[in-house]
């Protein structure tokens, strides 16, 4: 996802528009309850403001999550503003407060990946009145009944437990 902004640099004010589509390895840096199959679409603007490059526009990408109850599928959608500032590597501003750009090429990769981080649900529900599992039994609670009583235990742990006590 490479960007060629030696167009806008010449000017001061000048601006490019962004519209694509395209898979990023967001993968690779979320927790494995979520998954993002298909390409990230993004639409927006890339502005050379006094040298800074001004990012501002719209990412929407599906995803698919587990159910932090029950642990089934969940697919979902994310939709995030986007609004960053990009400073040519080297020159003397404080970079911890910007994304640094290269030569002639902004590369929007990382900013996309940060951006999804950001805005990701600590926990996702498939529906608010899922019962999830029984944490004492194990008992999928969204089709059967149990009588232990509950005390609040992660039910993923749960799982595992489970799974050592049938081995
Ligand atoms: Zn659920
Ligand atoms: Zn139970």
């Amino acid at each position: 996802m490479r960007i060629d902004i030696s167009d806008i640099l010449k000017h001061n004010g000048a601006s490019l528009k962004l519209d694509f589509a395209e898979h990023v390895k967001v993968n690779d840096f979320i927790p494995e309850d979520f998954d993002f199959g298909g390409p990230i679409t993004f639409k927006g603007t890339l502005v050379n403001s006094g040298g800074i490059i001004k990012l501002d526009g719209e990412l929407w990408a599906d995803y698919r999550a587990k159910c932090s109850r029950c642990l089934g599928d969940i697919d979902s959608k994310i939709h995030i503003a986007v609004k960053e500032d990009f400073i040519e590597e080297g020159s003397d501003k404080d970079e911890e407060d910007y994304y640094t750009y290269q030569g002639k090429f902004i590369e929007l990769e990382k900013v996309m990946i940060d951006n999804i981080i950001l805005n990701l649900p600590v926990k996702q529900v498939c529906d608010e009145a899922c019962k999830g599992y029984c944490p004492k039994c194990g008992a999928d609670l969204n089709n059967n009944e149990c009588k232990c009583v509950n005390e609040d235990i992660d039910p993923r742990l749960e799982v595992f437990k489970n799974f050592f006590k049938d081995n």
